[in-house]
């Protein structure tokens, strides 16, 4: 058994919390994602997760009710660290060791960022949290993503979607649409396909940092794919 990757960064949307129920976190969703990355860190991979908060709340959204765009940044960074806490108990649950970090300080709960501890505490075998985005408004946790799997060196980010894949049009709409095993980066980008938003997208391209987009929900995908499987589709410069 070869193990293909063996730091990877996970990307974790806030919705893909939220399971069936339509909002906030459900236990079932927190259960499963534990058991996945349980999998592979008794393969001895390094973990790290950024996860997002779109099941709480958004920034864009909040302008609807009157609250301005940096605010409701803020606050949506605020959710992600609601959903890190909440993954952290559920790994923990689950048996493995992990550290949560937020790029906003918030040292009662958790660490802040500092890279060389969390570089450390992966090669520990503890599966790191970053929660807080980057900390900056205007941005998202796609870049937020993109900016710490660069700066731990991660392998590849592995983004959890609801999707098997890239595909040439959406797959819901139409009956056609054509899934991509592999694609580049440029591709991507003449095709205006969306993967992720553009600021995360173009940090991967120019670092190469190769990026798989893959069904979090079917439960053997994470393992699959750092065994080397091909599963979703891959992303990289060729
Ligand atoms: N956000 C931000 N800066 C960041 C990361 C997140 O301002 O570095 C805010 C932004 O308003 C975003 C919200 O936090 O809409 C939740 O994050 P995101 O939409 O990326 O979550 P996901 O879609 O992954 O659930």
């Amino acid at each position: 058994m070869t193990i293909k990757y063996k730091r990877i960064l996970l990307k974790l949307s806030g919705e893909s919390l939220m399971g069936a129920q339509g909002f906030g976190i459900e236990a079932s969703m927190l259960k499963q994602y534990a058991q996945q990355i349980k999998s592979i860190i008794d393969l001895g991979v390094e973990v790290a997760v950024v996860i997002g908060g779109g099941n709480i709340f958004r920034g864009l959204q909040a302008e609807k009710s009157g609250i301005e765009r940096v605010q409701g940044d803020y606050m949506g960074m605020l959710a992600t660290i609601i959903n890190g806490m909440a993954l952290q108990s559920g790994l923990e649950e689950a048996g493995m060791y992990t550290r949560l970090i937020s790029a906003i300080e918030m040292k009662e709960i958790a660490e802040p960022y500092i890279r060389r501890r969390a570089i450390r505490h992966l090669e520990k075998g503890r599966v790191v949290i970053f929660s807080g985005g980057i900390g900056s408004p205007y941005f998202t946790t796609d870049s937020a993503a993109a900016l710490r799997a660069n700066e731990i060196n991660a392998e590849v980010i592995l983004k959890g979607t609801r999707v098997d894949g890239i595909y040439n049009k959406d797959p819901l709409k139409h009956q056609d649409a054509k899934k991509y095993d592999k694609i580049s980066f440029e591709e991507v980008i003449k095709m205006n396909l969306n993967v992720m938003d553009m600021t995360a997208f173009t940090l991967c391209q120019e670092n190469n940092l190769p990026i798989v987009v893959f069904d979090v929900n079917d439960k053997d995908n994470l393992k699959k794919i750092v065994l080397g499987e091909k599963i979703g589709t891959l992303v990289e410069n060729y």
